[in-house]
């Protein structure tokens, strides 16, 4: 059986956020894919580029960089960092990247806003939280987020705009919703803490629960393996 193309693959992709969309009583423009093209070729994400995907994600910088350097024509491309941060490497995320979905201590958050250009606008952060009852690798804990969030709004070149979460895989529906129900409920609660900050974001659902993530609330869904493939190397 040959691969689907990229461009079957987006179709598809883009059908089945329209669909859950629809399944869940909202509006279209509610939500938007990111493309997460980590181990993918530049040449994939140039394609998707040209079917008018403009959201990219990636996890590994030194890889991302070596994309956006072969890619530097496709302007009004948006770049969101989605994997783990080092503080050694955010220097380069502040510079080159749009979004950081991935902060989750305050360190982090300081070394991104002081190496923001003051030539580009803030950059759009969201503060990782690990919403899964086992202990997983990244993320805070709820009960430390709204120390952080009021941290990253006092940092003038951030932008708090949400919350990101990557649930423990399980299957099925309900199961997959109790985790993504919590990170819905805190960034409510986060709204009615801090009224003036542009809370509008929540990035959650991959290409194993993109339905039970729109039905939660997610705005911006990171498909990988649906748009791109499966990838070679183990994440
Ligand atoms: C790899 C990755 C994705 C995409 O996962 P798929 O299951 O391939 O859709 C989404 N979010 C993060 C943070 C990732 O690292």
């Amino acid at each position: 059986m040959t691969e689907p193309t990229v461009s079957e693959s987006l179709a598809a992709a883009r059908q089945r956020l329209a669909e859950a969309l629809s399944a869940a009583g909202r509006p279209m423009a509610d939500a938007r894919l990111l493309a997460v093209s980590k181990t993918k070729p530049a040449a994939m994400i140039r394609e998707a580029w040209h079917l008018g995907q403009r959201d990219f994600g990636e996890n590994y910088v030194q890889e991302a960089l070596n994309k956006q350097d072969e890619l530097t024509d496709l302007e009004d491309i948006v770049w969101h960092f989605i994997g783990p941060l080092q503080s050694n490497k955010s220097r380069e995320v502040a510079e080159r990247f749009s979004w950081v979905h991935s902060v989750d201590r305050q360190k982090v958050a300081r070394r991104l806003n002081d190496q923001r250009p003051a030539s580009l606008d803030p950059l759009n952060i969201c503060l990782q939280v690990n919403i899964s009852t086992e202990a997983s690798k990244s993320g805070m804990s709820l009960a430390e987020l709204p120390a952080l969030a009021e941290a990253v709004l006092s940092m003038p070149r951030l932008r708090l705009r949400g919350l990101m979460a990557i649930p423990a895989p399980s299957k099925g529906l309900e199961a997959q919703r109790a985790p993504l129900a919590r990170l819905r409920e805190a960034l409510e609660e986060l709204r009615e803490r801090f009224p003036e900050a542009p809370l509008d974001t929540l990035s959650m659902g991959m290409s194993d629960d993109l339905e039970a993530a729109v039905m939660e609330g997610a705005t911006l869904v990171r498909l990988g393996t649906a748009i791109f493939g499966a990838r070679q190397r183990h994440e």
